[in-house]
């Protein structure tokens, strides 16, 4: 069993408890994690705030700030090929996606490095002689940073780059599934230089953890990643401190398919959409929309990729479907199928649970098309595609908005008039046209409705780690008159 600490205050420790990580490729337990309960949350919240009024990172300046995240970035991609294995291993997620995804995440950090001395304030025009009026961005104070298991240093990345550029300090919990690479993580932090109590990188369970940290009373906002459910008792807990959050949370993403799109692209986009992390993506293009004229051909095309589709082994770099991150999953995606089948879906390819060890789900296609499947409207986190088909572009539409998610949806048509129509028409936080799965430090992402509020990328994120004060100086130096009259 290899073992895992976590780190609080600049110092790696073993936890108030310990429990065990499973291998999702065999269902054997590999590892042994720290467990923080009340007492280690309550440690790292003060380690943070008194880095955050009283150390050396209160005394940085914005500048020094950006050049320890750019060293943070240059050591995640010296060290992506080993926090990639670690990912793989613990969670399942293939190899070919993390050390892709990995190398990426160091140029999150180098976005946000670039970032941290470019926080304006601004000076404000204002209506009364004799007055100096300025806004300073000072940064919001402790957060607490809750991510989910699938693409654990990824998540992390979009919340601890923009917040460091902030000036903030933070405690990050890592999923109690899979939580081995943000751990080992902790070690670049703590070898970039970053003062002790700035980042703390701690794991646990939800109820007991998760809980314990966003409702302390000294956390000022919370950035959660996960589902719905938990994002209430995240707000809920987070009220008791009129905490701010940020939610990061589900889809049931539209991917609508016109009769005049490039039907093979369309194709390999949406196999990428629904099948890549084995589904496991909160902007898994999950429901297929597709002109009726072409939904026999479409179908055929894809059930084609589906079957080709390598699963195996998630550290061979040829498997292209791994297993799920935990059985509870394997469970929740196979109980959905036989209730969606039991509905009158038809299944197209796949739907049942190999025999063998670990959490193994084969690619699947459900026919939904003039039924009432839960499938269209319950998150699977797996990799199943929901398909319904439309006559009008009408049609495609209220099919796309007819959902309480609003992450992300694909657009494929040729037709450019109708593309704009749509980008407009769409309620998600991202339209993708001709293409699906696209992300970049620079371009903000986030959800409408069920699917959150806030954005992670961009410079939008890091302004929201950040707060306003308005400083008014008075320039005059005569003697202040009636003071029973506000100037
Ligand atoms: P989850 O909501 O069960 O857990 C997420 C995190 O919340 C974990 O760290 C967990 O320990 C913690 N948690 C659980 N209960 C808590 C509580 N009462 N208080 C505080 N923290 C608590 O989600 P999951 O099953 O781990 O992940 C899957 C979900 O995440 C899916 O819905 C998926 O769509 C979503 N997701 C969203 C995005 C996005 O960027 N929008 C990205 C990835 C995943």
């Amino acid at each position: 069993m290899q073992r895992f600490q976590y780190y609080i205050d600049g110092q790696f420790l073993d936890g108030e408890a310990r429990f065990p990580s499973v291998d999702p490729a065999s269902g054997k337990e590999w590892a042994d994690l720290p467990e923080a309960r009340e007492g280690d949350v309550d440690r790292a919240v003060n380690a943070a705030e008194q880095a955050l009024y009283d150390g050396a990172w209160s005394k940085m300046t914005a500048t020094q700030r950006g050049k320890l995240i750019y060293r943070l970035a240059d050591m995640v991609a010296a060290n992506a090929q080993k926090l990639a294995e670690l990912e793989t291993r613990d969670t399942g997620k293939i190899i070919r996606e993390t050390s892709a995804q990995i190398a990426y995440v160091a140029d999150y950090y180098r976005y946000y490095a670039g970032i941290a001395d470019k926080i304006e304030g601004s000076y404000l025009p204002i209506d009364k002689p004799d007055m100096d009026v300025w806004l300073r961005r000072e940064p919001i104070g402790v957060v607490a940073m809750v991510v989910p298991w699938n693409s654990q240093l990824f998540l992390s990345a979009v919340k601890i780059g923009p917040a460091l550029a902030a000036g903030c300090t933070m405690v990050v919990k890592a999923s109690e599934d899979g939580p081995a690479p943000l751990l080992e993580f902790a070690r670049l932090i703590h070898e970039a230089g970053f003062p002790a109590g700035v980042v703390n990188i701690i794991t646990g369970f939800g109820a007991s953890c998760g809980a314990a940290l966003s409702r302390h009373p000294k956390v000022a906002h919370v950035a959660f990643t996960g589902g719905p459910e938990t994002a209430r008792h995240i707000v809920r807990n987070s009220a008791e401190n009129l905490a701010s959050t940020s939610l990061e949370l589900g889809g049931k993403s539209p991917f609508i398919v016109f009769a005049d799109a490039d039907l093979g692209s369309a194709a390999n986009a949406q196999v990428a959409g629904i099948f890549a992390a084995t589904g496991q993506s909160c902007v898994a293009g999950s429901r297929l929309i597709v002109e009726r004229r072409v939904k026999e051909e479409f179908l055929t095309l894809l059930k084609g990729k589906a079957e080709a589709i390598v699963i195996g082994a998630p550290l061979d770099m040829a498997t292209e479907v791994g297993p799920l991150a935990t059985r509870r999953q394997q469970e929740h995606i196979a109980a959905l199928v036989d209730k969606s089948v039991q509905s009158g879906a038809r299944l197209v390819t796949g739907g049942h649970r190999p025999g063998g060890e670990g959490y193994y789900f084969p690619p699947t296609i459900l026919d939904c098309d003039g039924v009432n499947s839960p499938s269209l409207v319950n998150e699977f986190f797996g990799p199943v595609l929901s398909v319904v088909s439309f006559e009008t572009e009408a049609e495609a539409l209220a099919l796309a908005n007819d959902t309480h998610y609003g992450l992300a949806s694909g657009v494929f048509t040729q037709n450019l008039t109708r593309a704009h129509r749509l980008m407009k028409g769409i309620r998600a936080g991202i339209v993708w046209v001709n293409t699906y799965r696209a992300v970049s430090p620079i371009a903000p992402f986030g959800g409408f409705g069920l699917s959150g509020h806030g954005r992670e990328g961009g410079m939008a994120a890091a302004l929201d780690y950040t707060r306003t004060k308005t400083i008014w100086l008075r320039t005059s130096d005569d003697p202040i008159p009636d003071p029973f009259v506000m100037r």
